[in-house]
């Protein structure tokens, strides 16, 4: 079900100019109309979702896979391609711009414009373990029966 107002529900039912590199049944690749490199494509689910949380998993998997095979593409494609990054930003506070899922393949070679500022140290392996025990009882709580 396309949402109001949804710029990539309206390139998903074709009611929305997009530059389309694959399209089967549950999801569509096309050009990102702001690339980072020449080539990035963004993968979508065809029907709306907001972000993770309410995107089938068996729909993600079917956005990996096109992805994956893009990214493969990309490199075989004749653009500069010395690298791939698939990138996904699920929230505001990630950055995601537009709220419907999707999935970012472009390729990366040196001297791109791309950047990801971060603290990248080694952390301390008791604030690694405390971590990974919140991330498990998050595991928990999806496979936990609703109430
Ligand atoms: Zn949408």
């Amino acid at each position: 079900m396309p949402a109001d107002g949804c710029v990539f529900c309206a390139i998903a039912c074709g009611r929305a100019e997009a530059s389309v590199v694959f399209e089967d049944e549950r999801v569509i690749a096309f050009m990102d109309l702001r690339p980072v490199t020449p080539g990035h494509v963004l993968v979508i689910p065809k029907a709306h979702a907001e972000g993770l949380e309410d995107l089938r998993e068996d729909v993600g998997a079917r956005v990996w896979t096109v992805a994956h095979r893009l990214g493969r593409a990309l490199r075989s494609s004749g653009l500069r391609c010395e690298g791939v990054n698939l990138f996904l930003a699920d929230g505001e506070a990630a950055f995601q711009e537009v709220f419907h899922v999707h999935l970012h393949v472009f390729p990366r070679f040196q001297g791109d414009p791309f950047r990801i500022e971060a603290d990248w140290r080694v952390c301390e392996r008791r604030l690694l373990d405390g971590a990974a025990a919140a991330v498990r009882s998050g595991l928990a709580a999806l496979d936990a029966p609703a109430r």
